[in-house]
């Protein structure tokens, strides 16, 4: 190419300039990264035909648009309205609007909404993994509606890939979805990353389609977890369970490896840290009303605490736990009645299903009864708060307090626990961490605690409470430098140079399809050498042991060719087998 240019300079510059165009046109076209979640990264509300479009929450949504809005990617997923409440009209509009965002949607009815998010998604998948196996339903109707649905994605991510894009395709709703890629374009360079954690072996084989499920994301190139141990738990369901051959990262298939990694997510530090000292520099005319009702509190004694507790309404993230442990709190140590108050956001949360809305009637029972118990005329204990928050509200609330009580009971990472200590512009301010977070392993100096023992997670609001500043400072230098440099662009960027990676390592085990002109190569080739040694595998090299060693013994015909190539001077014929000696020699014996 380089060549052709040169000579084009000197005759004419024009066509240079269109040929430049064109190799700069096919690079683009070549990087594409096609991001796959299974909603889009934007919230979409139709009020009186009027279309709104904003950014969704949630840590996939939010640790993802850092990547998508360099440019160069396609977001393909739901738009979160189904498919009856749009007619021909609001379609065209949704998706112009989804153009200019660089998404394409992929349309779900209320049927599919149903069986594959709220259902198999939510009551099956969701709860197994994370160890709550009592809520888990298995119901056929919606596998198969998740089965269906993944396959409707498969087919949207191919309508928009050209040659050389790459997929990326995110979470537990899509883990059929790198395979059912791989089927329709065999050489597609595909990343699987799981967000939630995955449980150990003896809880994925409770799982009745659980074969399915690991051989659907087996179709990508490389797998990320959150930490070591959800890769571990992993490695050993596929071991146990589809008895492949696993050297160190990598699972060797019939005709590729896949690998295997841990990519603790990060998050986009500079811009809470940044976000912060802004919000120090605001004026008081220009604070919000959540933040004038926050400086009532702080105001109002020196000394008194602000805890803070953010998350969606779920099971997993250990809320009742908390205000029962805020509860003995404040029984075991009455001298901090008045002086302490906890700040609960609990942001709204698949309310569809049965699970979540009894936790919502259980959660508001039990802050009454606590807030009924302690209240005095000054003093509320809980502020509890059932809604979403803009951004400028959440910063409001990471630096008004002093103490952030992260406690699921199990969590794949936790990003609120990370932007509550980016947000510590004066080093000051604790952190109250579950074990069980995946973002435990990575931020040791907090306080960590069993979200379990109540009376444990009481006395750590005690100690977090009474801890010393310096000690604090020390803290959140130590976490601070960590998520700075492990932030969500280097995420990103790890993953992204493994996947690049595996296309160098699959390009030297690829298997070539011989045609015409190889077949023409290999025959002159063999002719003209003065030795030869020819490999043949025979069951249980290359391929799996035949159940059945009957059926997997060699025509006459084949024995015949060997014997035949065996016999041409100068050549040496050797069979590779699995199998053991005797039972070699009983089927080649002839030879
Ligand atoms: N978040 C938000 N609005 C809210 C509450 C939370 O945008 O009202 C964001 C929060 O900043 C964080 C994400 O939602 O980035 C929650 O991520 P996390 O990993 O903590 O929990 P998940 O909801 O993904 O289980």
């Amino acid at each position: 190419m380089i060549i052709l240019i040169n000579f084009f300079l000197k005759k004419n510059r024009y066509l240079i300039e269109i040929l430049i165009l064109l190799i700069l046109v096919d690079i683009f076209k070549m990087s594409k990264l096609i991001i796959v979640s299974n909603r889009l990264p934007l919230n979409i509300t139709i009020e009186n035909d009027l279309l709104s479009v904003s950014s969704s929450s949630g840590g996939l949504a939010t640790g993802m648009r850092s990547v998508h809005d360099k440019g160069g990617s396609l977001w393909i997923g739901w738009s979160g309205i189904e498919e009856e409440n749009l007619d021909l009209n609001l379609n065209k509009k949704i998706n112009n609007q989804l153009v200019n965002e660089n998404c394409a949607s992929v349309s779900l009815t209320k049927t599919e909404v149903n069986d594959f998010y709220y259902g198999l998604s939510n009551k099956t998948l969701w709860p197994l993994f994370h160890y709550f196996t009592e809520f888990s339903t298995f119901d056929n109707n919606q596998w198969e509606s998740y089965k269906k649905v993944n396959q409707k994605f498969a087919d949207i991510v191919i309508s928009n890939l050209t040659d050389g894009d790459r997929v990326w395709v995110h979470d537990y709703q899509l883990m059929l979805l790198p395979s059912m890629i791989r089927k329709m374009n065999p050489n597609v360079t595909i990343g699987f990353f799981l967000h939630i954690p995955f449980p150990s072996y003896e809880i994925f084989r409770i799982f009745p389609w659980r074969e399915e499920l690991l051989n659907g994301v087996l179709g990508s190139d490389l797998i990320g977890f959150h930490t070591y141990d959800y890769e571990r738990h992993f490695m050993s369901s596929v071991k146990r369970l589809l008895r492949l051959n696993i050297n160190f990262n990598q699972i060797v298939l019939n005709d590729r490896n896949v690998t295997v990694d841990t990519f603790p997510m990060g998050i986009d530090y500079d811009k809470f840290w940044n976000a912060a000292q802004n919000h120090h520099k605001l004026k008081n005319n220009q604070v919000s009303d959540l933040q004038k009702q926050l400086n009532l509190h702080i105001d109002s004694l020196p000394s008194n605490k602000l805890i803070l507790s953010i998350d969606r309404l779920d099971y997993t993230k250990g809320i009742v736990n908390r205000i029962l442990a805020f509860e003995i709190f404040l029984e075991t140590y009455p001298q901090y009645k008045e002086k302490v108050r906890l700040v609960m956001l609990a942001v709204p949360s698949r309310s569809d299903v049965p699970q979540y809305k009894k936790l919502k009637r259980q959660t508001d029972e039990i802050v009454g009864r606590v807030n009924g118990k302690f209240s005095t005329v000054n003093w509320t204990p809980i502020w509890y708060f059932y809604r979403s928050m803009s951004f400028d509200n959440l910063i409001d609330l990471y630096t008004s307090s002093d103490i952030a009580m992260i406690t699921p009971v199990r969590d794949g990472m936790n990003l609120v626990a990370k932007e509550y200590v980016s947000t510590r512009i004066f080093k000051k301010g604790v952190l109250i961490l579950s074990e069980m977070a995946g973002a435990s392993q990575e931020m040791n100096e907090a306080i960590l605690v069993n979200p379990n023992d109540l009376n444990s997670l009481a006395n750590s609001i005690k100690k977090a409470v009474e801890m010393p500043i310096n000690d604090q400072i020390t803290r959140n230098n130590i976490l601070q430098k960590r998520l700075k440099r492990y932030n969500i662009h280097k995420w990103a960027n790890d993953f992204m140079s493994s996947l690049l990676k595996t296309e160098i390592q699959s390009d030297s085990i690829k298997s070539i399809v011989i045609g015409i002109k190889e077949n023409k190569k290999i025959i002159s080739s063999f002719k003209n050498a003065k030795n030869r040694v020819l490999f043949f595998d025979y069951d249980g090299t290359l391929v799996d042991f035949n159940i059945n060693p009957a059926l997997a013994k060699p025509s006459n015909k084949i024995l015949k060719y060997l014997e035949k190539l065996s016999m041409i001077p100068n050549t040496h014929v050797v069979i590779n087998s699995g199998r053991d000696e005797a039972f070699f020699r009983k089927i080649f014996w002839k030879l």
